[in-house]
């Protein structure tokens, strides 16, 4: 059989086939022996709730944030329902939140009963400015959530200014970027999530940092607010059956727990594999008409959750079905802005319809496979059928 050639003429690679969009398999049995005996601890111990691998894992995640407190929870949209709830906010407060983001974000605030006020991104790197937010800010602002989108850190030195000049709760949305640091001007760094006064994350699978099922944590530096996040995430009691205050039943579990503990001693190199990943795409990506790649935040790391291309003049369909062709996945985070999803109509305290750089990222993202067990040649074919779309 001829070698097939590309459109330039030149060798084209083999196919490469089952490629994943998250490859949790691969992982897996990279660390199965070790996982399968944490598991089986638990199974064995019987200390399914508040187990002592929930116990370690607190403890591991709390020096590994340089955070004061951690408190695990069941998922990523608890942690940050507990988050508010611990502010001790008024139904009708502001709360202040990008537009373009995971739904979990917004979601909580109007659950609650508090009003979400939708702001716009940075059309380069996905993320809320500062300036988009104080525009936003008014006598009924409370709070903010800045939500580490894609992997990096908004740049918080500027928010955490805002939100003491104007006496606001800051709650960031970590669950996309566990791991990455932050630098502050005078060199201080610091993990995303321990900058505000509250950090909320998630072990979803197929986060960064997964679990093999749900699960989240809350951080604080703040040792009362740290009390109160216990207590709310623990039926609003201290003591046991004394209930001082309604809270929620929001637990990690301990099978779960023995998982995170073995994935958070390899987190970092789970991080330096996505870079290398995110790395490679942009070395081969560059340059190409119509086509932007991710630009990365000079004050913090990227731990890329996502790896998120811009596509122009209206192709991005067009680049979607040309890569599910070629076996190649791909997703759309996020193909709708919050303010246009029916569950906030009404509900946005800025009355926001149309904010233009969401929208346009809306209609232009699209996230390449990412994660931390590629082979170079699944980089290459992937690189290889994007070049293709736009020859
Ligand atoms: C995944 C995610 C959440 C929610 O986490 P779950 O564990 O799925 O509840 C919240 N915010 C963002 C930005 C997320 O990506």
């Amino acid at each position: 059989m001829a070698t097939p050639t590309a459109p330039d003429g030149s060798a084209q690679l083999p196919p490469v086939t089952n490629i994943q969009m998250v490859d949790l398999k691969a992982q897996y049995v990279a660390m199965q022996d070790e996982v399968d005996q944490a598991v089986l601890d638990v199974i064995r111990s019987g200390a399914f709730i508040n187990g002592p691998a929930v116990k370690t894992f607190q403890a591991n995640l709390e020096a590994y944030l340089g955070a004061e407190r951690v408190i695990p929870c069941a998922n990523g949209t608890d942690a940050l329902q507990i988050a508010l709830m611990a502010l001790g906010l008024e139904p009708g407060d502001e709360v202040i939140v990008p537009a373009f983001t995971y739904v979990a974000s917004a979601e909580v605030i109007a659950l609650l009963r508090l009003s979400p006020v939708m702001v716009d991104a940075d059309p380069r790197t996905f993320n809320v400015r500062a300036e988009d937010i104080e525009a936003a800010i008014t006598p009924r602002t409370k709070a903010i959530i800045p939500v580490h989108l894609f992997g990096q850190s908004c740049d918080m030195e500027p928010i955490m200014a805002l939100a003491s000049k104007h006496g606001l709760h800051v709650v960031e949305d970590n669950a996309q970027a566990i791991g990455a640091t932050y630098t502050f001007s005078d060199g201080r760094q610091a993990r995303t999530g321990t900058i505000g006064d509250i950090g909320c994350t998630s072990f979803y699978p197929s986060k960064n940092l997964g679990a093999y099922g749900d699960g989240g944590a809350i951080n604080t530096n703040d040792k009362v607010l740290g009390d109160k996040l216990h207590k709310v995430a623990n039926h609003g009691q201290s003591v046991r059956y004394y209930h001082d205050i309604v809270g929620c039943n929001s637990r990690l579990d301990s099978i779960q727990a023995a998982v995170l503990n073995c994935k958070l001693a390899r987190l970092d190199g789970y991080s330096d594999r996505r870079r290398a990943a995110a790395d490679y795409y942009d070395a081969h990506l560059q340059g190409i008409d119509g086509l932007l790649t991710p630009a990365r935040q000079p004050n913090s790391t990227h731990v890329f959750h996502q790896y998120t291309l811009r596509v122009d003049g209206g192709r991005r369909d067009a680049l979607q079905e040309h890569l599910k062709a070629a076996g190649v996945p791909s997703m759309i985070y996020y193909p709708v802005a919050l303010y246009d999803q029916q569950a906030f109509a009404g509900t946005a305290a800025n009355e926001v319809n149309f904010l233009p750089n969401t929208d346009l990222l809306c209609k232009e993202v699209i996230s390449l496979p990412m994660h931390s067990e590629f082979e170079e040649a699944t980089l290459a074919y992937i690189v290889e059928q994007v070049r293709n779309f736009f020859a």
